[in-house]
């Protein structure tokens, strides 16, 4: 599939200089870099050196790779501590504090469920309950031990995994953007796959004006958000699921029941730091519209829309400093 994704150069002059925009399958999904400058070379060179990195983060927290440090944790498993670089260590702790803060809705040791939730198969089952319970043994953020004097990563039980498929294209997002800042771009706009982030502005000197686009029809839209160094990221059932007896089930597992989250078809998180808002929107979408909406009305800073399985939007309480237009129900 990654090689099946195009790769586009889009140029046009504006005000502020160049607007380039460069596609590319990163992490199993589109990408797409736009960075503002008045010259053209800094601008394509700047996003180069952006997808570079994202490169070496896919490299480091990939876990079908088996040479990555990720599948080094994973292969250690109730055996021993693995040693690990500075970032990965860091980029764990930070993944088991969105553990404690959402009461464990967000856990990267999901990924102890293994391939029983296969969401790439054309025949999907359901696996039977006592499966699920057996391999649910396997996921607790709890189990996760971290040392930093030894800066180790261990996984206590045999069995268990952990996968950074919630955060790490949030991460990406940020480090995108530093590497952007770094090669002197004031203004631009990084897509990883769905999570985004603007910063600066648009060519006429706006805030970045941004679509959420509506959770079952992609051409219809539901927000308009102005953004100035603000992150948007969605979780929902409607990328990636698998669909048995009409019944969609989405890759976003709840870790307390082993079961594919359904509370709600999409979660919009709108915050300055994407790896938060990506972690923040899978925490939400398993813990639901209720608690979901408390969560997020609990911490400074960070909006949601969410949409309920009726089709309701419910906005968080602040919301109102970034929308420009909604749709009330879809
Ligand atoms: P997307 O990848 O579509 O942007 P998410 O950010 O919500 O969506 O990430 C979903 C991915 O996160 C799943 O494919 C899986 O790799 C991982 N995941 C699933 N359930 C959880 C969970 N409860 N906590 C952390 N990661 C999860
Ligand atoms: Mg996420």
């Amino acid at each position: 599939m990654r090689n099946g994704f195009w790769v586009c150069f889009l140029l046009c002059l504006t005000a502020q200089g160049h607007t380039v925009k460069e596609e590319q399958g990163k992490m199993g999904s589109p990408f797409e870099i736009t960075a503002v400058h008045p010259n053209r070379t800094t601008a394509v060179n700047a996003i180069q050196a952006a997808f570079a990195e994202i490169d070496r983060l896919e490299a480091m927290i990939s876990s079908w790779r088996p040479d990555s440090e990720t599948s080094k944790i994973n292969e250690a498993a109730g055996l021993a501590p693995v040693v690990v670089s500075p970032e990965l260590f860091n980029l764990v702790r930070r993944s088991l504090k969105v553990s404690q803060l959402t009461g464990g809705a967000f856990d990267i040791s999901f990924a102890g469920m293994g391939k029983l939730w296969d969401f790439k198969s054309a025949n999907p089952i359901i696996p039977a309950p006592e499966v699920i319970q057996k391999a649910l043994g396997h996921v607790d953020y709890r189990n996760i031990v971290l040392d930093p004097a030894a800066r180790t990563v261990f996984l206590k039980h045999k069995g268990m995994r952990i996968g950074f498929g919630g955060i790490g294209k949030g991460y990406a997002a940020n480090r995108a953007v530093f590497i952007l800042k770094d090669h002197g771009i004031e203004s631009g706009v990084v897509n990883a796959g769905g999570d985004l982030v603007a910063f600066g502005s648009e060519e006429d000197g706006q805030p970045w004006r941004v679509s959420v686009a509506h959770p079952r029809e992609r051409n219809k839209i539901f927000a308009r958000l102005r953004l100035t160094e603000q992150a948007v990221v969605t979780s929902g059932d409607y990328e990636r699921f698998i669909m048995v007896d009409g019944k969609r089930y989405s890759h976003i597992i709840n870790p307390k029941t082993g079961y594919p989250a359904h509370e709600l078809v999409s979660v919009t998180i709108i915050c300055p730091d994407a790896e938060l808002a990506d972690a923040l929107a899978t925490a939400t979408f398993v813990l639901g519209p209720k608690k979901g909406l408390a969560l997020i009305n609990g911490l400074k800073h960070i909006e949601c829309i969410l949409v309920d399985v009726d089709g309701k939007m419910l906005f968080s309480d602040n919301i109102q400093n970034q929308l420009e237009g909604s749709e009330d129900s879809l």
